[in-house]
């Protein structure tokens, strides 16, 4: 039984395509605690939003399906509740900013006066009228007792941002992220926001996975992995980070190559084709998690004891050697 607040286990998620089948999650894991912030990064295609998507079960199955895993909810197995159960947590426990965070409601306000003010400033009707509309609009989409739902504030216990930032302007992008925040910090929302932009990890993070691949391939709390990051993946991710005293005429570094086709992964590190520091055991078998820290472990072979020393790029802290273990 966990403690925590969610708890995903070992989650493999599939898509049955004609080419196929894409493995898009392949055994992830992390758990999230009441009142932190849980950020998930990589490129895009690594599996962050099917992995959150699959828990708020907004995939359709077929093609998705959930292959083997847990996810569990304050102590409740969740992973394979039904659409129509599961709409007694959407809403309620769980909510989403999607990409376009602009159609969101507002969570500092009460539903029903957010639709009225809609109403009110579309039509020619008195405030009373306006709330007897919004009433029966959330009646017409299927919410029951309406009348309750418009008193309401929207706010959930864990907030499920997918890249809520992404093609705002940089205010907005600050009010966005400040209003998590202080969702965080007065209502003890927990948040699980998946992004690739580090700059608004740094910003909002307690803990950080990193995923490549539909793996996780680092995890740790958000001062580990930005200043002891180590895996090659987290490297590379930090190196194309524009920052401020960067030559503007120099070229911003990004990581060659493409990742890996997942209708058919590779056998061993699903990074080596991309990896400067590839050794033959990662094209043989895909490496374990090895801790590097408390409570920050990796999937690199670099961490194995019999691994050679390497120098990591500029700014990077050594790879611990010798005591890591298996997690
Ligand atoms: Fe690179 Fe090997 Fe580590 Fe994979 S396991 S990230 S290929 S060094």
């Amino acid at each position: 039984m966990t403690n925590h607040l969610l708890d995903v286990q070992d989650l493999h998620v599939s898509f049955d395509t004609h080419a196929g089948e894409v493995q898009a999650v392949r055994g992830v894991s992390f758990w999230l605690d009441a009142g932190e912030t849980l950020s998930i990064v990589g490129e895009s295609g690594c599996g962050k939003s099917v992995t959150i998507q699959t828990i708020m079960k907004l995939l359709p199955s077929p093609p998705s399906q959930i292959k083997s895993g847990a996810i569990t909810y304050q102590g409740t197995d969740i992973t394979h509740l039904s659409d129509k159960a599961m709409e007694s947590y959407r809403g309620k426990e769980f909510s989403m900013i999607f990409q376009d965070s602009m159609t969101s409601l507002n969570p500092t306000m009460r539903v029903g006066r957010q639709m009225c003010e809609g109403i009110l400033r579309h039509q020619r009707v008195s405030r009373q009228e306006a709330q007897q509309i919004s009433a029966e609009l959330l009646g017409q989409v299927g919410l029951p007792n309406p009348e309750l739902v418009a008193k309401r504030y929207p706010h959930p216990k864990i907030l499920f941002a997918d890249e809520p930032t992404t093609a705002l302007d940089v205010t907005m992008q600050a009010q966005i992220l400040d209003l998590m925040n202080h969702l965080k910090e007065k209502r003890g929302t927990s948040i699980l926001l998946i992004t690739h932009d580090l700059g608004v990890v740094a910003k909002m993070a307690d803990r950080i996975a990193v995923m490549y691949a539909g793996k996780i391939v680092e995890y740790g709390d958000a001062r580990q992995v930005f200043y002891r990051p180590s895996h090659p993946y987290t490297w590379g991710l930090l190196g194309a980070m524009p920052n401020l005293i960067q030559d503007v005429k120099s070229e911003l570094y990004a990581i060659p190559g493409t990742p890996p086709d997942l209708y058919a992964p590779p056998k061993g590190c699903a990074f080596a084709a991309r990896c400067p520091y590839a050794m033959e055991a990662c094209l043989k078998e895909d490496p374990p998690e090895f801790a590097c820290g408390q409570a920050h472990a990796s999937r690199c072979w670099l961490l194995d004891p019999r691994a050679p020393d390497v120098t990591p790029p500029e700014g990077i802290p050594p790879l611990p050697k010798g005591g890591s273990d298996h997690v």
